[in-house]
């Protein structure tokens, strides 16, 4: 296996991130509940971006690029960070985002007029559209630039989530089970290809919060990061068990999500959002009332970040 430290990365985020016990929602559960804090990694508001950019942005630099562009709907988390962190190590963002969702100075638009960030919208459902636009401003710009797909969820971006199942392999407590939100599939896939190397006896969990066919999504981008580590592992569904949490669509709120996020805001103080991990967290508390989790077993649930999104999106 080639080694992760031999891919290069840039240091932007606090690691290793904080796993704390959810006391009063184990008591409520009655189950061992951990969280483990990706809403602290330190730029931006936080959020599991910033592993994957670690990766990608270490990349583009190699590459020379002077200009990084991404893509997402209006209030991507993945976006404004990709946004604070190019700006930190001297590359300028371009953000050619879909024109869906709240458009309107709140929430991470907000973040992205704070931080000068140039931003674009493209009114397309294509992903296709919005890479052609980059090419035709990288090209008038003359510039040389460097794309991120949608969540940063390439084999790249995926292999800072399995240097993720490696932190918290050496953080002491073993875990039967980790649930994450999925939304574009790199963190999901990233930790399921970890667990594999890393995590013996762990079960990862993605919630889905998007309708795209993440069946096949994650086994494939599991395989492609193996690729990059010149492995090939076995990889079969019982890897990546998967639950559709998506709710009334995409970026809009759930009542389950948001349940969920009042009772972590209630008992525990921290914050969800409605996006992502809302709606990841009530999965969670789904998995738990349907006898997925054993008496004994440790539960992790992977706070992703999303915090512009709770001042944006309707709940
Ligand atoms: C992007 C995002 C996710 C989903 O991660 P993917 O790797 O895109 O599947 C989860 N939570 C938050 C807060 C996000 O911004």
């Amino acid at each position: 296996m080639k080694p992760i430290e031999s891919f290069p990365r840039a240091a932007l985020g606090f690691f290793p991130t904080p796993v704390q016990k959810l006391e009063n929602i184990s008591a409520l559960l009655g189950r061992n509940i951990y969280i483990k804090r990706d809403d602290l990694t330190g730029i931006g508001l936080g959020g599991n971006k910033v592993r994957k950019l670690e990766f990608l942005l270490a990349d583009a630099k190699a590459q020379g690029a002077e200009i990084v562009f991404t893509t997402g709907g209006a209030q991507s988390n993945h976006a404004m960070l990709t946004a604070a962190a190019a700006g930190r190590l001297g590359m300028k963002a371009i953000l050619v985002l879909k024109e869906r969702g709240v458009t309107a100075c709140v929430g991470n638009q907000l973040l992205e007029r704070l931080m000068g960030t140039d931003v674009r919208f493209v009114d397309t459902d294509d992903y296709a559209d919005i890479y052609a636009e980059m090419d035709r401003i990288g090209k008038e710009l003359g510039r040389p630039y460097y794309k991120i797909p949608c969540g940063g969820s390439n084999a790249l971006g995926a292999l800072g989530y399995v240097a993720c199942a490696r932190e918290i392999a050496g953080q002491g407590l073993h875990f039967d089970h980790i649930v994450c939100a999925e939304g574009s599939g790199g963190t999901m896939a990233g930790l399921a290809l970890g667990a594999k190397l890393y995590l013996p006896g762990t079960t990862v969990h993605g919630m889905m919060v998007d309708t795209d066919p993440f069946d096949k999504i994650t086994p494939a981008l599991m395989r492609e990061t193996a690729g990059l580590l010149e492995i090939a592992p076995e990889i079969t569904p019982a890897d990546y068990p998967l639950r559709d949490m998506c709710g009334p669509g995409y970026a809009i709120a759930s009542k389950e999500g948001n349940a969920a996020v009042k009772l972590m805001a209630e008992r525990e103080g921290i914050f969800l959002d409605p996006v992502y991990t809302g709606k990841a967290f009530a999965g969670l508390l789904e998995l738990a009332k349907e006898g997925v989790f054993a008496e004994q077993d440790n539960v992790l649930f992977l706070h992703s970040g999303g915090a512009g999104g709770l001042f944006a999106i309707e709940m």
